[in-house]
């Protein structure tokens, strides 16, 4: 405790300092400029670039060990060793949006925060975890290994700045991504995105009701709040009522309308994250699951009785025939992130799977493949993250547990989740912070901000993590 106390008062000796070059990092709209893509110089735009050559030559003026990996990620080093203890950050910000109380890059500082984009993910935390490395270097406090901030330029979008970062350098044995949440985030779900294509059938052939086109949702990790189909049928009236049944039965928003070539039936849903698809309404399924029951083609009643059948009201893939649970991480979940039809071409519909840590990803994958083709879609992969787990008892684990109850007084729960986190690039790697527990999170919304008081505690943690683990 003796050394947490002194810590304490180191980092408030350099609050302003923090406060100041925090502000600096913030003020630089390091934004993805995906057009201006290519230039060896600024292979993410000259934002994100200006971001990146900011810390190195702040790290250079401080003294430490820096290294550019060809303007796609960088390293900021101290200490000697075989091993490294890896510190995972990011400088890439998303968009800024619209709504903000003041210019999301002045980095306005109201009621002790920090509002700005990027305050907390993740360019105050870089700066955080920064200053506690910085500390230990001006204090000369001992390290038996080396300690490496490594600054990624791509987190938001691609990760295409760490693939190519541990394509050319060593990965450290071991090291924390101040980048999510405290306590410790030690199990992320396998993430699997899917689209899946129904095979092409005879389109020409019409049916009492014929759907011209049906269209829901944008992204495949976020919950449809929104669906449309325009509808060709004989009747009006009655589609109008059994519509109208349906919305009543379960309680759901939306209208039927009399367009010009077709009625147009819409319903509104509520969006969520795609980790968790009970908290959303699915608009899309509700919707397909309507059509369903209707008179229809061939095409189209194969196209909505599949999703009726195997997800709607099961977020589980127990319909599906592909459950699977365990104790670290939880359910499997699926989410329908989008669903397209049309008359012509048939149907799509883009999967979101998130499978749990002792998941069997080669197994369940070709499983999935063999019950699609059996209702006649085709199922190509978008993407593959595989799950990522540190055992409880590891050393890193045990480490950070220690410090986090130490200097909090809190225990240290240690977290499961859907998402993943930028941990999930280091083999040996955990979330650590910077968010306490109760806190409000804004990442990624209007008026993002970051607590000083927290920045501070953050500090004195990190530092104490980074002795510990470098011993
Ligand atoms: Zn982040």
């Amino acid at each position: 405790m003796e050394n947490g106390m002194n810590l304490k008062q180191e980092v408030e000796k350099r609050k302003e300092d923090l406060i100041r070059d925090t502000k600096s990092l913030l003020a630089i709209r390091s934004v993805l400029e995906e057009d201006e893509d290519g230039t060896p110089e600024a292979p993410f735009g000259k934002g994100i670039q200006e971001a990146l050559e900011f810390m190195l030559e702040l790290g250079e003026k401080d003294g430490f060990t820096v290294k550019n990996v060809d303007n796609y990620a960088a390293h900021i080093e101290m200490g000697q060793g075989d091993e490294i203890v890896g510190i995972l950050c990011h400088l890439d910000v998303v968009p800024e949006g619209d709504g903000w109380s003041s210019d999301p890059y002045a980095a306005e500082i109201r009621d002790g925060r920090i509002y700005a984009r990027g305050a907390l993910d993740d360019k105050g935390p870089t700066m955080t975890a920064y200053y506690a490395m910085k500390m230990i270097k001006e204090l000369n406090l001992p390290l038996n290994k080396r300690v490496r901030m490594i600054l990624g330029t791509d987190e938001e979008t691609q990760w295409r700045c760490v693939d190519h970062y541990f394509e050319k350098e060593e990965m450290p044995s071991l090291g924390f991504a101040p980048d999510a949440d405290f306590p410790i985030i030690y199990a992320e779900k396998g993430i699997w995105d899917m689209q899946l294509t129904q095979k092409s059938e005879n389109t020409s052939e019409n049916a009492e009701i014929n759907v011209l086109e049906f269209a829901s949702g944008r992204r495949l990790n976020m919950v449809p709040d929104y669906a449309v189909a325009k509808v060709q049928t004989g009747s009006f009236k009655e589609m109008q009522r059994a519509f109208e049944t349906f919305l009543q039965k379960h309680e759901l928003k939306g209208k039927i309308q009399e367009g010009t070539d077709a009625f147009v039936l819409e319903i509104d849903g509520v969006s969520a994250h795609g980790a968790e698809p009970d908290n959303g309404v699915n608009a899309g399924l509700y919707l397909a699951a309507f059509l369903s029951g209707l008179n229809l083609s061939e095409q189209a009643k194969r196209y909505f009785t599949f999703l009726h059948d195997h997800f709607f009201g099961d977020s589980r893939g127990r319909k599906l025939g592909m459950d699977s649970s365990d104790d670290i991480t939880g359910d499997l979940t699926i989410n329908v992130g989008t669903m397209k039809y049309t008359k012509e071409k048939g149907g799509k519909a883009g999967l979101n799977f998130r499978y749990p840590v002792s998941y069997n990803y080669e197994q369940g994958s070709r499983a999935m493949e063999t019950k699609v083709a059996e209702a006649g879609f085709e199922l190509t992969t978008v993407s593959h993250n595989a799950s990522h787990h540190i055992d409880a008892d590891s050393f890193l684990i045990q480490t950070l547990k220690k410090v986090y109850e130490e200097e909090t007084g809190d225990k240290a729960e240690l977290i499961a989740i859907g998402g993943g986190t930028y941990a999930r690039s280091l083999k040996q790697g955990v979330a650590f912070g910077p968010l306490f527990p109760g806190r409000e999170e804004r990442a990624h919304q209007f008026d993002e901000f970051i607590e000083i008081e927290d920045m501070l505690k953050a500090a004195v943690i990190y530092a104490k993590a980074i002795l510990e683990l470098a011993k």
